[in-house]
């Protein structure tokens, strides 16, 4: 009992010096609240303890404590994460990491004053839409160009501009689900257009969208099935076929592409994804992606298409809730600055990583493999490296099926410390991911940034020492 006597009282920590330099940087309420739980969580402890403690040891272990709780705290919750499982897009981890040049501009946009909405040429009130309006129509051949959140938010701003109250035609096998929050049919209810579902999960023809298609049909709508693809006994309309009968009939035909890709990568096997451009000129009235996927730029949705729906969607007062801010504009007009007039291939990350030549990616892996062994010999663990082929993954929904034929290096466990210490490996700072294949653990080179290396070095020599 003697320890809780010896607990010093608020006012007496805060006097300590090492305390008065934290209040000059930080809120005396702050630093007030870190000690408290300091202070409490050592009281437990020291209830549970046999040991004693004078009062300048336990102040001590008070201050140590209290260091830990406020670096935790300032450090925020949104942590860097160093991606060694080869799946490019990842979801979970932010999707696509920014180009040089889309962060430049959006550093440029974050801290200063901009004309987001101001006409400097006149002198009045200018547009946010304008700014990346002209940049997307010249790389993709649309006619406009709308801005909005995500992909979701752009999906929904069409139906409800051009179905509200009226019907849209899907095939049942493009009644998609995306990332767990996406389903078509709930986002079809919530624009408020009313859905009718032609054909059957594997197979739908264009005659079972002319026998739907009634004075009430405002919108022929066809989705990418991304993240899934139906083998073997199946058919779906092709866009060409559908785009053809919208016309004829004069109903718009809206294409959700999910991924939009700017740049052909058939010659790195990467031929399932249609280009935007390609959708824009195969005749699709509007087409829909996002800006964090293939693009390889910040979260947005990006409407492309006719003019006149373009127009209609501006006026809709959902633009308003769905818009973009001047951060994501700056990030989007830099990425798209790369792939109008730069290199993509090599400034923009996703497009970087995903043409890695597999030879290249091996010689990646044995320079890891050399650089490490030094740092694991005598290790606890006595993991075995070794230089492997595997599978990375597209990811974001794209390519379903495709295997991107990768390299990495592979460390053999034996037992069950294998995920002990991939859980030690999350909780660094950056926190590593790795990925796990029966006793090994794999880390893909492919999605290692620049940088990131030195840290996977030094981060396993540390967790495996
Ligand atoms: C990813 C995806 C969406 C959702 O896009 P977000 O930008 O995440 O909102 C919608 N449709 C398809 C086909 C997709 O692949």
């Amino acid at each position: 009992m003697a320890n809780l006597r010896n607990i010093p009282s608020i006012d007496d920590l805060l006097a300590r010096p090492e305390i008065q330099s934290k209040l000059s940087v930080y809120r005396r309420e702050f630093i007030v609240d870190v000690l408290r739980q300091a202070v409490n969580e050592l009281r437990e402890e020291l209830r549970k303890s046999k040991q004693t403690y004078d009062k300048e040891q336990i102040s001590n272990l008070i201050l140590h404590r209290a260091d830990k709780i406020l670096s935790t705290a300032v450090s925020g919750s949104l942590k860097r994460v160093i991606n060694a499982t080869g799946v490019v897009l990842h979801t979970n981890l932010g999707r696509a990491p920014l180009s040089d040049q889309a962060f430049q501009y959006m550093q440029a946009a974050a801290q200063k004053y901009n004309n987001l909405e101001f006409d400097l040429d006149e002198g009045v009130r200018g547009s946010r839409y304008d700014h990346v309006e002209d940049l997307l129509t010249r790389l993709t051949g649309a006619e406009g160009a709308l801005v909005v959140n995500n992909n979701a938010a752009a999906v929904l701003l069409g139906l409800s501009t051009i179905a509200q109250g009226r019907e849209v035609i899907v095939s049942r096998g493009q009644l998609i689900e995306i990332g767990g929050a996406f389903r078509i049919p709930e986002v079809m209810k919530a624009s408020g257009a009313r859905l009718v579902e032609v054909g059957t999960t594997n197979r739908t023809y264009l005659k079972d969208y002319e026998a739907a298609i009634n004075e009430e049909t405002a919108l022929l709508f066809s989705a990418h099935t991304s993240n899934y693809k139906i083998m073997g006994f199946s058919e779906e309309v092709g866009l060409t076929d559908l785009a053809e009968m919208g016309q004829a009939r004069n109903i718009p035909v809206m294409h959700d592409l999910g991924s939009g890709i700017l740049v052909d990568l058939v010659d790195w096997g990467l031929q399932d994804e249609p280009t935007v451009q390609a959708s824009i000129k195969t005749g699709a009235d509007i087409v829909t992606f996002s800006g964090d996927k293939l693009l390889g730029g910040p979260q947005a949705g990006i409407i492309l298409g006719r003019k006149k729906y373009i127009e209609q969607m501006k006026k809709n007062q959902l633009t308003r809730a769905l818009r973009v801010d001047k951060l994501t504009i700056a990030a989007l007009e830099g990425t798209l600055l790369e792939y109008l007039c730069g290199n993509p291939r090599q400034n923009v990350p996703v497009i970087k990583m995903l043409t890695m030549h597999p030879e290249q990616l091996r010689e990646k892996a044995e320079q890891l493999k050399e650089k490490l062994a030094p740092k694991l010999t005598g290790n606890a663990q006595r993991c075995k490296l070794a230089v492997v082929a595997l599978e990375d993954m597209v990811g974001g929904g794209a390519y379903p099926t495709y295997r991107l034929p990768g390299f990495g290096v592979s460390l053999a466990f034996s037992g069950k410390s294998l995920d002990k210490a991939a859980r030690e490996l999350r909780l660094l700072e950056p926190a590593l991911l790795t990925r796990k294949q029966e006793d090994s653990m794999l880390i893909s080179v492919r999605t290692l940034l620049p940088g990131d290396e030195e840290e996977v070095i030094r981060q396993l020599a540390q967790v495996l020492r």
